[in-house]
């Protein structure tokens, strides 16, 4: 224990020394930083957060010090994250480095494949795409066509992706693609790495509903790959693919959970904020009934859940790795998000779904485009009937 104080001593005395001089003091709520080549810079100081966390391996607290991590248990690690938080100040970096292709190197990369590619994720230097959809092989993924050719230490990739997340501001992918055409479905599939920036990789925005272009479709047409980038080997993808699923599912489901909101820095329970300006509360109480009841039971549940996921996030930086658990999480976190964006629509009555013009504030028409982006959180990451296929199957243990 004496050991653990003087560590939060030592990394206090380290934040409060090196930090307020780059962002200012008090330092200013910053958003998301996802680092990358040309990375897009929410506060001015982002990029030397980054960078002075990542020389103490700060980025990324559990991950072993030889690749760039901070090589921290699970209870040192809590207390970067709870020093942070009274610091007012993000995580330094995000992104699908960090949550989904650097756990899954850790868990199958070579020590060579760790060395070149964990440090760089590490300091922020590299923006992550997920290659996995394709126009038929969504929640069927290991239908996947697009076509990985091997031909001594180059390989020749063909075909489309789609749904690609961010894919316009990526360095590099992480993706499975078809090596051999043989077999079972399951069989003949590669999970390789690949840089996104040459001339053979097209990138195309897809515009949502809600306005935005998070994602994309991804064309490949005579791109290339190093054969040292595939991991565990030629043709074994779909066991690497199914467990950085597990890691997605755990960093989408902590999103709502432990993770999210208790990282987004707010105080106070913004939901009841909600209803005080626009419900009313005369007598301390939320007026609308129904709208209190609901308010109390979305306030308990999230509670629970970020309990939960914490718990869940102890573990795994105590070794344990996602399992079919971690659909569970993914489900009940997306929907509890839903139910979220559902109250915060009912609490604004009248001033609900503003699209454009004087009649909403800002907040107001932002809130229409968050409750339209959380529809796909049920989508991404795998639906919720396949979350629920698979705790029935490997959760409940029940026959096909
Ligand atoms: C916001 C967002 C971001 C995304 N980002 C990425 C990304 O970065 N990279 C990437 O590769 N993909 C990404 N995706 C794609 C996502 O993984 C797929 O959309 C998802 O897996 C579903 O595939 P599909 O769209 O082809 O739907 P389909 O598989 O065609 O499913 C259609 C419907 O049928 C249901 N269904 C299908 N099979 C079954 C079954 N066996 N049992 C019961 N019901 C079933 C589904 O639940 C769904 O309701 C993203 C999606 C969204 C919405």
């Amino acid at each position: 224990m004496a050991d653990v104080e003087s560590f939060r001593a030592e990394l206090v005395e380290f934040l409060e020394r090196e930090l307020p001089g780059v962002l200012g003091e008090p330092p200013p709520p910053t958003a998301d930083y996802w680092g990358g080549r040309n990375p897009e810079l929410p506060h001015p100081s982002s990029r030397r957060y980054c960078e002075i966390m990542a020389e103490r391996g700060l980025t990324a607290p559990t991950w072993p010090t030889e690749y760039g991590g901070g090589g921290l248990d699970k209870d040192r690690a809590r207390i970067v994250v709870a020093e942070l938080r009274r610091l007012r100040l993000p995580q330094p970096l995000i992104g699908f480095g960090m949550s989904m292709i650097g756990p899954t190197l850790l868990q199958f990369g070579t020590d060579d494949q760790r060395r070149e590619h964990l440090p760089r994720i590490v300091r922020g230097e590299i923006r992550w795409a997920q290659g996995y959809s394709e126009p038929n092989a969504g929640s069927d993924l290991a239908s996947l066509q697009a076509s990985a050719r091997i031909t001594g230490d180059d390989i020749v990739i063909n075909g489309q992706k789609i749904w690609t997340s961010y894919a316009d501001k990526a360095d590099w992918m992480f993706g499975i693609f078809r090596s051999d055409g043989g077999g079972k479905k399951q069989e003949g599939i590669t999970f390789l790495l690949l840089d996104m920036q040459q001339p053979g990789v097209e990138v195309r925005p897809i515009k949502l509903i809600s306005g935005m272009s998070p994602f994309c479709e991804t064309f490949f047409t005579d791109a290339h790959a190093r054969t040292r980038d595939v991991i565990h080997g030629i043709g074994s993808g779909w066991t690497v693919a199914k467990a950085l699923l597990g890691h997605e599912r755990n960093m989408i489901g902590d999103l709502f959970g432990a993770g999210g909101r208790a990282r987004q820095i707010v105080t106070g329970n913004p939901l009841v904020d909600l209803a005080r300006d626009h419900v009313g509360e005369p007598g301390g109480r939320i007026a609308d009934p129904v709208l209190r009841d609901r308010v109390t039971q979305i306030t308990m549940d999230e509670r629970g859940f970020a309990l939960t996921t914490q718990r869940a996030a102890d573990s795994l930086k105590a070794g344990h790795k996602p399992g079919p658990e971690s659909s569970i999480f993914k489900i009940y976190g997306t929907e509890l998000n839903q139910r979220r964006h559902e109250l915060m629509l009912a609490l604004r009555g009248p001033q609900c779904l503003g699209w454009e013009g004087d009649g909403f504030d800002e907040r107001e028409l932002a809130q229409t485009r968050d409750w339209l982006r959380s529809r796909g959180n049920t989508i991404e990451g795998g639906t919720s009937e396949i979350q629920l296929n698979i705790i029935a199957k490997h959760v409940l243990g029940l026959p096909d």
